[in-house]
């Protein structure tokens, strides 16, 4: 019967010059342009013909859409006209969460860019003489800063790890450029250190980061031949001797950032790879992937070498992101032997590869809190070392908002959604590929409704605004504040009031 209908209904819609004429939306057009209220109009009733086609909408149904046209075309254009990247509520725990964006950025650096990126810049530009200048200068000196500041024995709390193999350390000059991500940074090292040769690797450590960052398949690219050596569980440094060759251009170790493998296992001591290439005369490269700066064990995450020490072993170029244990923005970090960072400056991709200003104001600003130490300055570093204590204080205090408006409200029980909350133990992780095996110890809010599913209340919570971000667990949907800003809390406590009435 609603298929008869059909051909009607359609003739029961205005066309869009007969939309934009209507009084609304001329005072629309006015303030927004004709064009955008014109395609907001155009989109608006291609929804209802779709409508119409698939009989969702039949004659009643109609009358009352095009009620309310001049609404739903000023809201499509509100949408149309408004940001698509927006703010969102990370409540998963996972601190470094890729497809959240990973670091949120320090005011500290929010500020930088605010203040040097609305205006013209020495971005490349010496004031003293008024020469041209390297963009490189800006980050380069903070991070000697930082290798000098670890080699004097470190004040309180967290410095960065001194190693046995400190000796080497810092007689080296050590120089550090900036590029897109770490995945450019090691693109741009190997095919400066490598192109044409052999680069050897040992098994256990031909990564896959995130489906699209492949050891293999970078190598490629970079122009150079991998050599594997060794097995997925055993490598030692006699297995890296072995495949030296005459045409072997580069030693490479890369962080198992995302798995561990446990058991009868061998790894090559970074002390032996370093003699190693020293014996041989051959770079050693290590892509550490997350480039902390600061000793992790401080923060019960484990496993994660710190750039610093890496670079006091005596490993020659190393590759870190911006954006994960270093907290920062989006970016590749390169550092090492200066003699070799320069070569890799002059190749011509890393024209291609290198960052804007916007990076270099974050970066500067992030670095500038390791330099001084202030931590609590780096929202990951500090989400990382929230106790549980504190996070469970957060959690009941939302619980109890949610409940007392709970009991304020009148009777109308029949329609509440009755949402249970329950405050349990739980998990946080680093995430990015980072610190696989490490978790920090939470407080999580755990709700159920007893009308709806928990992906429901999942998909409930992501259309609030802004939108929440949970985990669903076991048929239930977990909060953990320790990736949730305080000021955030109250947003949260609103929006499941809202939910469980
Ligand atoms: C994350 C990671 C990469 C890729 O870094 P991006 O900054 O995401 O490009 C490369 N290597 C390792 C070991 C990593 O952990």
């Amino acid at each position: 019967m609603k298929n008869a209908l059909k051909p009607e209904l359609f003739r029961e819609l205005p066309s869009v010059d007969e939309v934009v004429r209507m009084p609304d939306l001329v005072a629309l057009a006015a303030a927004n342009g004709v064009a955008a209220v014109t395609d907001a109009a155009r989109a608006v009733l291609a929804r209802l013909r779709g409508e119409i086609s698939s009989g969702l909408l039949d004659s009643t149904a109609l009358q009352l859409a095009l009620g309310g046209l001049a609404g739903a075309i000023e809201e499509q254009l509100r949408r149309a006209l408004g940001h698509s990247l927006q703010p969102v509520i990370n409540a998963t725990g996972v601190i470094l969460h890729t497809n959240l964006g990973r670091a949120p950025l320090a005011e500290a650096a929010l500020a930088h860019i605010r203040e040097t990126a609305g205006t013209y810049s020495n971005l490349e530009f010496e004031i003293e003489t008024g020469a041209r200048g390297k963009r490189d200068v800006h980050v380069d000196r903070l991070f000697r800063r930082l290798l000098e500041d670890g080699d004097r024995a470190g004040s309180e709390g967290l410095r960065p790890l001194r190693t046995a193999e400190a000796a080497v350390s810092t007689r080296v000059d050590v120089a550090t450029i900036v590029v897109n991500n770490n995945a450019a940074a090691v693109l741009l090292a190997l095919n400066t250190l490598a192109d044409g040769g052999e680069v050897i690797v040992s098994r256990g450590e031909l990564v896959e980061i995130g489906g699209s960052f492949r050891i293999p398949d970078v190598m490629a690219k970079s122009g150079a031949v991998l050599r594997e050596v060794g097995t997925t569980n055993r490598t030692r440094a006699a297995d890296y001797e072995t495949a030296i060759n005459e045409r072997t251009r580069l030693l490479l170790r890369v962080h198992r950032s995302n798995f561990e493998i446990t058991g009868f296992t061998e790894q090559a001591a970074t002390a032996e790879l370093v003699a190693l290439s020293r014996k041989h005369n051959l770079p050693l490269m290590e892509d550490l992937g997350s480039g902390a700066l600061v000793d992790l064990q401080n923060f019960g995450i484990s496993g994660e070498p710190s750039v610093l020490d890496s670079l006091r072993a005596g490993v020659d170029v190393v590759t870190y992101s911006g954006d994960k244990l270093l907290g920062g923005p989006q970016a590749g970090l390169i550092s090492g032997r200066a003699d070799l960072v320069a070569r890799l400056r002059t190749n011509s991709l890393f024209r291609a590869l290198r960052v804007d200003k916007l990076t270099y104001a974050a970066l500067e600003a992030t670095l500038l809190a390791y330099v001084k130490h202030d931590h609590d300055a780096i929202p990951t570093l500090k989400m990382m070392r929230l106790p549980k204590e504190e996070i469970g204080k957060r959690v009941e205090a939302v619980a109890k908002s949610v409940a007392s408006v709970e009991k304020a409200r009148p009777t109308v029980s029949s329609q509440s959604r009755k949402m249970k909350i329950k405050i349990i133990d739980g998990e946080s992780v680093i995430g990015g590929g980072a610190a696989p095996s490490s978790v920090l110890p939470t407080r999580l809010l755990a709700l159920s409704c007893a009308d709806l599913s928990a992906d429901e209340l999942a998909a409930r919570l992501r259309h609030s605004d802004p939108p929440i971000v949970a985990r669903v667990e076991d048929g239930r949907v977990l909060l953990d504040l320790r990736t949730v800003f305080p000021d955030q809390d109250h947003c949260i406590a609103a929006v499941l009031d809202r939910i469980a009435m």
